[in-house]
Order: structure tokens, then C-alpha cells, then sequence
């Protein structure tokens, strides 16, 4: 369900829930399809639940993947890592850490970096 009073920071109309069951429900199904976390919190506003970001997700300007999307941005090589163990658990598939050449942050391949260095 969509609400028809909050919006998010992208300015679309919030999904809301009912419950925070149904929530939480909604926040691993965004999880298990396209690697986001969500974290259910109680509006002030509407008295319902919306998702919320779990932390700020960075993404780099100057990066597109091969669907042409931003990349996300990962602020040193041990958060990278982190979210490609995780991924490699949910959705097994195999990411590697790499430096973004733009900026100061950490990307994920899924091309295996030039062997020989770590
Ligand atoms: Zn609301
Ligand atoms: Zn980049």
C-alpha cells in the first residue's frame, strides 16, 4: 500500500504497513531482491510503518554498473567485503571488493581484480 501523505526523500509516496510484522516482512523481501536494507520504523505522521534506510547508502556519482545504475559507494575495503559475504550467503553470487577510481570509496565486481596482488 502506498501512503497518500508521506513522502520520501526522492519525492514518491512511501509504501505503508499496518503492522510492523508486515513491516519487517516487506523489508526482507526488498532485502533478498535487491541486496537494500530496509528497517520498518513508526510514522509520527500517519501512524503507520514505512521503510526506512538503514544507514545512508552512498552511491558514486562517476560509476554505472552494467545496468547503467549508480554504483554503491562503500566508505573502505572491510564494509565492501562485509556486504559481498553477505551477498555470497543470500543471493550467491560472488562480488569483489575494488577502489573506485574517482573517489575514495570501495565498489563491488563481479570480475575477478588482476590475480597475483591482494
Ligand atoms: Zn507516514
Ligand atoms: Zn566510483
Amino acid at each position: 500500500m502506498r501512503s497518500t501523505t508521506c513522502k520520501g526523500s526522492n519525492g514518491q509516496y512511501l509504501a505503508e504497513y499496518h503492522s510492523q510484522a508486515a513491516a519487517s516482512l516487506a523489508a526482507g523481501e526488498t532485502e533478498m531482491n535487491y541486496g537494500h536494507k530496509l528497517t520498518p520504523y513508526e510514522c509520527r505522521a500517519c501512524g503507520y510503518w514505512h521503510l526506512g534506510v538503514v544507514k545512508t547508502k552512498l552511491q558514486c556519482m562517476q560509476c554505472t554498473d552494467s545496468g547503467l545504475f549508480l554504483k554503491d559507494l562503500y566508505p573502505s575495503r572491510a564494509e565492501a567485503q562485509s556486504t559481498a559475504d553477505h551477498l555470497r550467503k543470500q543471493r550467491k553470487i560472488q562480488l569483489y571488493p575494488y577502489k573506485c577510481p574517482h573517489t575514495n570509496g570501495w565498489h563491488l565486481t563481479k570480475r575477478v581484480p588482476g590475480k597475483g596482488r591482494q
